[in-house]
């Protein structure tokens, strides 16, 4: 079955096919490890992952590479402004390292919550400076940089088809909008920083020598090297949030074509924000979300993640705590219909809700149709055991914890109890074991046997 997939580039939905099939390489941007992300960054991750589980599913191989930002990403899209990373370190009193180290271990946490599934390659700019240092050498090579006072710049005229990924108007726009006074050495409002030059009247945490002078690199630059050195000079997908086409993908792109005189990246894939109150969920905005709060307030945060497959990833979702409510519920419903369900050997799920499920994730990915699909298949009257067996399968791609049991749901007595039965059964204590089950129901716990031990489930 085709798989269509929209892309950014062409603006298109187009049937996906990769360079060299089965293999996809996939490049998603990562956080940028100053602060704690917000449930906003987690909806793009979650989509990527649906992205990625769905390749799978689709018979493809992925290569999944995706970077960690701990240097170079500036509080100012127009290279002004200080490295996000030292403010973090400042706010806290800890080094610029220290921040990245803390807050990198703390998305990854968020990830494995998310039931993110880990990306082949994690590869952080501070451990990729002298790729960086000589891709803008390629870049000095062709004539396609200048220097200014405080760093080297892409001189984007130089490049055609620079607007390419986000269209002409805007880029007239970014043009139309700088503001006057804002480095008056650029020479358009599109250059932007490969290099920049540590601040002569400031101690900067993270500095390296180059061939330019001692500094750091622009932030678009570790992506344009990093995705080329993981996964070639051309690539298949490439993702990230909306706001990433104007400034972040537009250069990436113009830094690795300027230097390869190849195509960088043939599927550019962006997930539309969460917003909240009618606007972008952000750091700078205030008032974002972390998974911490949500936990905080009782919700799981495959809660959230149930939430986000409720609408389609190119349209934009509202967070509001109601509807989160209410996502918290149809996830608890799915779960206590899957955990019901009874196993069955060789019972294969129905072709006509395999097929409606699949035959939306091929429709670019339309999570919320693939979702409506298990809820049908739950309402038909189709044998229980085939309809584990079609959940276990949608299970690959929702990932919502469907047939996790919550150990953490139990009560301190149940759990002793659980723990005891095991080392009967261990034992080949029945009498005992059997005995253990009955308290076990008496507690409202069923307790099964199966080949991979005991299982159990809130009756
Ligand atoms: P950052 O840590 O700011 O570099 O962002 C990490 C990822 O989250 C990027 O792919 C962003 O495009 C994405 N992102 C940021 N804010 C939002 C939002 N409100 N909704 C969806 N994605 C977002
Ligand atoms: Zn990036």
């Amino acid at each position: 079955m085709p798989l269509f997939l929209f892309n950014t580039l062409t603006r298109n939905k187009d049937e996906f096919q990769p360079l060299h099939p089965p293999e996809v390489g996939l490049y998603t941007c990562g956080p940028t490890v100053y602060d704690y992300q917000h449930v906003g960054n987690y909806r793009t991750y979650v989509f990527e992952d649906v992205l990625r589980r769905s390749l799978r599913l689709f018979g493809f191989k992925v290569r999944h590479v995706m970077n960690i930002t701990d240097v170079g990403h500036l509080t100012s899209d127009a290279d002004e402004g200080e490295d996000k990373m030292e403010v973090g370190g400042a706010r806290e009193g800890k080094s610029a390292r220290d921040i990245a180290k803390l807050y990198t271990e703390a998305f990854l946490e968020d990830c494995r919550e998310l039931n993110l599934l880990p990306p082949d390659v994690l590869c952080k700019a501070t451990d990729h400076i002298p790729e960086q240092i000589e891709l803008i050498s390629r870049l000095e090579a062709k004539g396609l940089v200048y220097r200014t006072s405080d760093g080297l710049y892409y001189d984007t005229a130089r490049f055609p088809g620079y607007s390419r990924l986000v269209g002409e108007d805007h880029v007239r726009g970014i043009e139309e909008g700088a503001r006057v006074g804002a480095n008056p050495e650029k020479k358009a409002a599109t250059d932007f920083a490969v290099w920049k030059f540590s601040p002569k009247d400031k101690k900067r945490h993270m500095e390296w020598a180059s061939p330019w002078g001692s500094g750091f690199p622009g932030w678009h630059i570790e992506c344009s090297a990093m995705a080329m050195k993981y996964l070639g000079e051309t690539f298949d997908i490439h993702c990230g949030g909306v706001d990433h086409i104007p400034i972040h993908h537009t250069n990436e792109i113009a830094q690795a074509e300027g230097a390869t005189s190849k195509p960088f990246v043939r599927w550019w894939m962006h997930a539309e924000f969460l917003v909240m109150n009618s606007a972008k969920m952000a750091k700078s905005a205030g008032g974002f979300v972390t998974l911490a709060d949500l936990k905080a307030r009782g919700f799981d945060p495959l809660d959230y993640r149930y939430h986000c497959l409720t609408a389609h990833y190119r349209k934009q979702l509202d967070f509001t705590w109601e509807a989160l409510e209410a996502s918290k519920t149809s996830r608890r419903r799915l779960r206590e219909a899957s955990l019901g369900l009874q196993e069955e050997k060789s019972a294969p799920a129905r072709a006509d809700f395999d097929r409606a499920f699949r035959d939306s994730l091929a429709d670019d990915l339309n999570a919320p149709a693939a979702l409506a699909s298990v809820w049908d298949m739950l309402r038909s009257a189709m044998p229980s055991g085939m309809k584990r067996c079609f959940l276990e399968q949608a299970e690959q791609i929702l990932a919502l914890g469907l047939f996790k049991e919550e150990a953490t749901e139990l009560s301190p007595d149940a759990e002793r109890l659980l723990s005891a039965r095991a080392r009967a059964r261990a034992e080949k204590d029945y009498a005992l074991s059997d005995k253990l089950r009955a308290d076990l129901d008496a507690m409202g716990i069923i307790v099964e046997d199966t080949k991979q031990g005991q299982k159990w489930r809130k009756k």
